[in-house]
């Protein structure tokens, strides 16, 4: 642990802006986030493996094998009670190639006509590697059901079709700074925010 007075430069090893943006407005302003444009990296990495732990960890150590930056990676999947926790790791792909949000939706609306339990959840995880000796994964859960048809307009991926616990709308319906506050992924990013802080601003609380 020590305490610096200059700005950590840390990369985030996505090309999505809202993912940056969400991390920059959520962290300490001493560390300073890096995309993958940031750094003149353009090309896809990736993502053959068949968990969201050993997907962001091979994100995160080709990064910073590459840079010798300190680089974090997320990962998420939608895992469905009823699917046996399909489509998970695959669920950019379910439906094929091409990332098809809507076949994707489709695709399991489908496939659970033929079971009672719809209850579902997103995981998200972030992989960080420090140094060649230093690695550390955290985890984001939110827990839901996934509903009878899509409803609602925001947002992206499969939330047309995603029902928070505690709630009777999907987050597509849900102003994007509500589901921000209770999703999978803040709720990741705020775990390791929290790390940085006491790793790295030597935070006690
Ligand atoms: P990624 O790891 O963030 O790229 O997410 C993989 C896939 O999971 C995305 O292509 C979406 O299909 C789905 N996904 C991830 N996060 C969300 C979300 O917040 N809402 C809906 N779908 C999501």
């Amino acid at each position: 642990m020590f305490l610096f007075s200059y700005i950590m430069k840390i990369i985030f090893a996505t090309h999505n802006k809202h993912k940056i943006e969400e991390i920059r407005h959520l962290a300490d302003k001493r560390f300073t986030f890096l995309s993958l444009q940031d750094i003149d990296l353009t090309g896809d990495i990736p993502e053959d493996y068949q968990t969201l732990e050993e997907n962001a960890l091979f994100k995160a150590r080709f990064i910073f094998q590459k840079t010798g930056i300190p680089t974090f990676a997320d990962d998420t999947g939608l895992e469905i009670a009823g699917l046996n926790n399909r489509p998970g790791v695959f669920s950019a792909r379910y439906a094929g190639a091409n990332k098809d949000d809507q076949a994707n939706m489709d695709k399991v609306l489908k496939e659970l006509k033929n079971t009672n339990d719809r209850s579902a959840r997103f995981r998200t995880v972030i992989a960080f590697v420090w140094s060649k000796e230093k690695e550390k994964l955290f985890e984001g859960i939110v827990n839901g059901k996934i509903g009878l048809d899509k409803k609602g307009e925001q947002g992206f991926g499969y939330d047309p079709v995603f029902i928070p616990g505690g709630y009777n709308i999907t987050f597509a319906e849900m102003p994007l700074d509500v589901k921000n506050s209770i999703s999978h992924r803040s709720r990741a990013f705020k775990k390791f925010i929290s790390f940085l802080n006491k790793e790295f601003l030597n935070d006690k609380a």
